[in-house]
């Protein structure tokens, strides 16, 4: 089957929960036996989240292959268990550099370069995942996919040249869904909106239309309005797009007439107005959607045979489970950025694993910058476990060291991710090998007991963007470790020699530092994970504690709906035997 292509738009507010409907489209197909990719384009200029503060736009979530991506990307992994890559999140600073960079080679030479058709055509490029040149079916003339595209060399632009070209490597996808962040009419947004146009009208039915709008609920008087939606689909087609379904967030039920109205408004057919309540969990999104027809309706625009509602058996038993969790397991959350997105891995991740522990988990955020020695025993109150958080930089690094100590002495489950593992070995150098003025290189550079330090690879880098250590690497685990027990249940081929051989994401420059490794050993915190490359210490654990590990890399990237992390779950198990 040739490559259909879906695009998800948002109106009226942000927030609506475009990925998780997008997420939510991609399972219902895959569970159709279809292959899909999922991939986000945002319309803002960095060239990735990387730069950005989490309080901008939520945590950065790291692919496997290194790209520092929008947070939606998780969603895309976990609901359908696909590996995205640097191809699944383009932000507009991307589409232009790639573009500028082939502008300053000469490679349009002759050529005044335009959003139209040069940006449109490198953002269309992109929603295709083809490789130069732009697709352009030959019976089609449109002045903006012919000869300037054709010219063009291939490749990725030249940041990262170290990965393949668009295309070629993962051939064979039924569906490719794109989720255009932002809201209709918003300026940035608009060269977006005409390449999808573009595509849609190239691609006929090839390609798909869904559109995201919200139908408020006016408590005085007591009704649900459709108009913000009536205006969220004329501007769409004022810039010439015709949705061809509409999906209704909600907080009140919608009957048949208010759809009905809709549809009539909006040129679009009944069964394709679908309605998306609050649900009280987003996992609860992909099959709440089946109901009411969305895959089905997605197929029957495209005119492929809709056949029969797949029973999405493993997904609807782990929903069973999710809502049979009621016994409640409280996890501090020992961290710096009082926002939910912040750190939306780690919550996913600590929920899951809950609910394959038959536990609801309940999350408390401690603010590490309003964590002293005085109040850490109050504020810790009732919590059966802690994760110290990832980081950057100075800000509540003493509450997460002071955080770290108090659970060692106290015997208290602890998860250390990143700078959480970090802020445990040095609470260790200060309190345990007796280096008081024990730090990290990133928070003084001229500390004598620099027992974190900066990688070796990264002393020359000046630039910031997208030059950490990035993506997955391997670890060997030591046999007997509680790290590697964790991960034993998951047979791995790769097992060799009783070590385990894993994979994990990375997101850092600063690393464990070796000089100190035997003083660790011999004083009780092993390094058990090490990435034999490099020799870098990946995991480190106190095994006479009952659960006290760190990790450098970000386990919480990698769990899913259907394959929970085994350090999360281990975690979690531990937390409820206390
Ligand atoms: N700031 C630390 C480093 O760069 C930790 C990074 C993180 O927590 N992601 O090594």
């Amino acid at each position: 089957m040739d490559t259909k292509y879906i695009f998800v738009t948002g109106g009226v507010v942000s927030s609506l929960g475009k990925g998780i409907i997008s997420a939510s489209i991609g399972k219902l197909l895959q569970a159709r036996g279809y292959k899909v990719t999922i991939q986000k384009f945002d319309p803002y200029i960095n060239i990735d989240p990387g730069t950005l503060n989490p309080y901008e736009h939520g945590e950065c979530y790291v692919t496997e292959d290194g790209m520092e991506t929008d947070l939606d990307l998780g969603h895309y992994e976990r609901f359908t268990g696909i590996h995205t890559t640097r191809h699944n999140s383009i932000t507009t600073g991307r589409i232009y550099k790639a573009v500028i960079d082939r502008e300053r080679r000469g490679d349009y030479l002759g050529k005044t370069i335009q959003v139209v058709p040069h940006i449109t055509d490198e953002i269309k490029r992109r929603m295709l995942r083809s490789p130069l040149p732009t697709f352009c079916p030959p019976s089609l003339t449109l002045p903006n996919c012919s000869a300037s595209n054709r010219q063009l060399p291939r490749g990725e632009e030249t940041y990262s040249p170290n990965h393949p070209p668009l295309g070629g490597q993962e051939g064979g996808l039924d569906f490719v869904i794109t989720e255009v962040g932002g809201t209709i009419g918003d300026i940035e947004s608009a060269p977006f909106m005409e390449a999808i146009r573009q595509l849609r009208w190239q691609l006929g039915r090839d390609a798909v239309c869904v559109h995201l709008t919200y139908v408020p609920y006016l408590k005085a008087a007591d009704e649900l309005k459709t108009k913000p939606t009536q205006h969220s689909v004329k501007e769409l087609q004022g810039m010439g797009i015709q949705p061809d379904i509409l999906v209704l967030r909600t907080e009140r039920h919608l009957d048949d007439a208010m759809r009905l109205k809709v549809a009539g408004f909006c040129n679009v057919d009944l069964e394709c107005v679908v309605q998306s309540e609050d649900m009280p969990s987003i996992y609860e999104v992909p099959v709440n959607m089946q109901k009411q027809g969305l895959d089905a309706a997605i197929l029957r625009k495209i005119g492929i045979p809709v056949g029969e509602t797949p029973a999405m058996k493993p997904w609807r038993d782990f929903l069973e489970k999710q809502r049979n969790a009621k016994r409640e397991l409280h996890i501090g959350l020992v961290g710096k950025y009082d926002l939910q997105d912040a750190y939306k891995s780690i919550r996913e991740s600590l929920n899951l694993a809950g609910i394959y522990n038959d536990v609801k988990a309940k999350i408390h955020f401690i603010n590490s910058e309003e964590v002293t020695k005085e109040n850490i025993a109050e504020k810790l109150d009732g919590m059966a476990g802690i994760v110290i958080c990832p980081g950057f930089g100075q800000r509540g690094i003493e509450g997460k060291i002071i955080a770290a100590e108090y659970t060692r002495t106290h015997d208290i489950p602890t998860f250390g991710i990143c700078l959480g593992m970090q802020m445990m070995v040095i609470e260790f150098a200060r309190n345990v090998l007796g280096y008081q003025d024990a730090n990290s290189a990133e928070m003084n550079p001229d500390t004598p007991h620099n027992v974190i330090d900066i990688m070796e690879e990264q002393k020359n880098i000046t630039q910031m963007g997208g030059t950490m250590r990035l993506g997955a690497y391997e670890c060997e685990l030591k046999e007997g470790s509680r790290a590697y027990e964790a991960y034993r249940p998951t047979p791995d081929p790769s097992r060799d020699g009783g070590e385990l051989l894993i994979k994990e994401r990375h997101r850092h420059r600063y690393e464990f530092n070796n000089k100190y490794k035997e003083e660790y050993e011999a004083a009780g915190m092993k390094c058990v994970g090490i990435n034999p490359a490099a020799d870098l210490v990946e995991i480190v654990e106190i095994p006479e504690k009952r659960w006290y590990i760190g990790a450098q890399f970000h386990p919480e990237y990698s769990s899913t709906v259907l394959h929970p992390h085994p350090l999360f779950m281990s975690f979690v198990k531990t937390c409820l035997n206390g």
